[in-house]
Parts: C-alpha cells; sequence; structure tokens
C-alpha cells in the first residue's frame, strides 16, 4: 500500500511537473508578448527624507498588466523573465518609462530622484552604462536624477567588475544605492570602498522594530556604521508611525513604505503629492497616512 502510493505520488509530481513546464512556457510566451505589447507598467513608491518630512524621492517598480490575470507583482513574473532572458528588455523598459516620468515631474517642478532596480545580469552588460548615461542626457535630466538600486549579490559575484560599472556609473553622476541591505553576504567594510551613495535596509530588520527593543537597537547601531563609513540610510518596509518615529529618532536619512504610500501608478502619486503639500509645513513626526 505504501509503495503504491508512494508510486502514485511520484506519477502525481510527475504530471503535476509536466503541466506546471506548460504553464511556463505559456508564460514565456506571453512575457514576450508583454515586452513588444506595452504591458509592463511602472508604479512609484515615494521616500521620505527624515529630518524634513520632504518627498525627496521615487522608486520605480515594474508590474505585469496581464490581459487575463489582471495585475501581477513581481514575485509572479520575475524569475521567469529572467529564465526567458527578457530582464534586460525589461530594465530598458522600466529605465524609458521612469525616465520620461522624471521629466514630467521635472517640468512640474518635483525634483524627484527616481531610483530604478537593477538586476545583476543587466548590470553585467558592458554596454549598459554608458547606454543609461545616454538615456538621460537624452531627455536633458541631471544624472543626478537617477539613482540605481543594486544588490548585495551583484557586488559579491564579480567584484572586479562590479567595482567597474559602479566606477563608470558614479563618474558619470548617477547615484548607487544597494537594495535589501543585510539579507546578503557584503559586509560593511567591503561596501565602504565601493563607489556607493546609500543602503537600504530591508525591511525585514525594520519592520520588527515597532515591537521589538533588539531589533530597533540592531537597526540604531547599523545607521550609526553606516554613518561612520559616510553612506546614508534608508529604511525600507516603514509600515507604522512609531516605526516612522523611532528611524527619526535614529538618525536614520530616508524612509520608504505603506505608512506614507504605497507603490501607486503616477497619477495617485501626482494626487498624494498634490495632497502632502498642502498639508505643508508639516513637523516630521506629525506626517498622515492619507487615504
Ligand atoms: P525592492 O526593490 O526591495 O522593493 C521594495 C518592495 O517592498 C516592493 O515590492 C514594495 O511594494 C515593497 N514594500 C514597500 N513598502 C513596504 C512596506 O511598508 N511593507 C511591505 N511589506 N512591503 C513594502 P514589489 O513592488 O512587489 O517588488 C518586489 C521586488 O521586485 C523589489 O524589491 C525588487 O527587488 C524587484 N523589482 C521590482 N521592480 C523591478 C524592476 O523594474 N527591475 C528589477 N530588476 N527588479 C524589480
Ligand atoms: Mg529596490
Ligand atoms: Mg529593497
Ligand atoms: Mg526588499
Amino acid at each position: 500500500y505504501k509503495a503504491k502510493s508512494g508510486r502514485h505520488g511520484h506519477h502525481v509530481y510527475q504530471s503535476e511537473d509536466n503541466s506546471h513546464g506548460e504553464i511556463r512556457l505559456r508564460t514565456q510566451q506571453e512575457l514576450r508578448l508583454a515586452v513588444t505589447d506595452d504591458q509592463l507598467v511602472v508604479h512609484y513608491q515615494p521616500k521620505i527624507g527624515l529630518k524634513t518630512g520632504e518627498v525627496t524621492g521615487v522608486e520605480a517598480l515594474v508590474r505585469w498588466q496581464h490581459p487575463t490575470r489582471g495585475l501581477l507583482l513581481p514575485e509572479d513574473f520575475l524569475d521567469l523573465v529572467e529564465e526567458s532572458g527578457l530582464m534586460h528588455a525589461l530594465t530598458r523598459i522600466v529605465l524609458t518609462k521612469a525616465l520620461d516620468q522624471a521629466v514630467l515631474w521635472q517640468d512640474d517642478g518635483h525634483a524627484l530622484t527616481i531610483a530604478v532596480n537593477m538586476s545583476a545580469s543587466s548590470l553585467v552588460n558592458v554596454e549598459f552604462p554608458e547606454e543609461i548615461v545616454r538615456m538621460i542626457a537624452a531627455r536633458g535630466l541631471p544624472a543626478s536624477s537617477l539613482m540605481l538600486e543594486i544588490t548585495e549579490d551583484f557586488l559579491m559575484s564579480d567584484r572586479d567588475r562590479a567595482r567597474n560599472v559602479l566606477t563608470r556609473l558614479r563618474e558619470a553622476g548617477i547615484q548607487i544605492a544597494v537594495d535589501d541591505f543585510g539579507t546578503g553576504y557584503s559586509s560593511l567594510s567591503y561596501l565602504r570602498d565601493l563607489p556607493i551613495d546609500e543602503l537600504k535596509l530591508d525591511r525585514s530588520f525594520v519592520m520588527p522594530m515597532a515591537d521589538d527593543a533588539r531589533a530597533a537597537s540592531l537597526v540604531a547601531s547599523t545607521i550609526d556604521l553606516a554613518h561612520s563609513l559616510g553612506l546614508r540610510m534608508v529604511a525600507e518596509g516603514v509600515e507604522s508611525s512609531v516605526a516612522y518615529d523611532e528611524l527619526a529618532r535614529f538618525g536614520c536619512d530616508h524612509a520608504q513604505g505603506f505608512f506614507m504610500s504605497r507603490p501607486v501608478p503616477a497619477l495617485e502619486l501626482d494626487s498624494w503629492l498634490a495632497a502632502r503639500h498642502d498639508l505643508e509645513p508639516a513637523p516630521a513626526n506629525e506626517i498622515q497616512l492619507l487615504p
């Protein structure tokens, strides 16, 4: 009986595996269409300066407006994008949309830094830094209005190449942030020697702060360490006023999170910015969560 169910289990696994394979294949075909048919959209989440309460920048986050399945999040399709060799196309699309949006915001008088996430696979392309520089220049934007968010795995995989790429981008005036900081294997002493502007502390460190004193003191000392190395610190995943106030007290430079705003389409961010502007001047500790 046991053996039979084992065999049965194996069989079920195989057939599941097959249908899973078919789904992947279909999704890959759909992904190619997403790229050629302009189904990828970019949402924006504001980043707030904790000293002034001002919106200093936005992070561009990709979504897939799927024709039948609705709006899909990166976790639903990014791995497959990578496997299908489409990551470079996606990066170019997101950069183009984000920079076009940056021009609109600049024309509206919002000096916002736009942060774009870079996969390691996009950054290993040796032509890419120059291509990015051309994209910014073609729009008449200052290079410093673009920030690239890179991950620790890119920094650690091929150190010479990483240093090279970052140096070229930095020399062009583009800002560099290390995303999800604390989840990888890089050390602060290694990061100290790289051309980096800021660290984004992963939300897994920030979210427990509100009800765990030890988590909070870990965050506080990480902020101090970053500062001692001349790096700015951004906290991700700020979901409550408690976390927001505590981060401000710890001297954290910027905060990003659902407490201020979820990632939203550009038009929605415009209304959010306008509503927030009406509230100003607001003390940093009285920021209201907008409906
Ligand atoms: P990330 O770069 O660390 O982006 C932050 C993620 O945390 C976003 O998820 C955002 O919606 C979420 N988040 C922000 N505030 C909060 C909060 O207060 N609480 C919680 N629980 N979550 C919060 P999203 O948009 O689903 O993106 C997930 C990841 O997908 C990103 O993580 C990034 O690694 C990747 N990604 C997104 N867009 C792109 C892109 O255009 N290119 C590449 N290569 N990767 C991207
Ligand atoms: Mg990011
Ligand atoms: Mg992050
Ligand atoms: Mg993260």
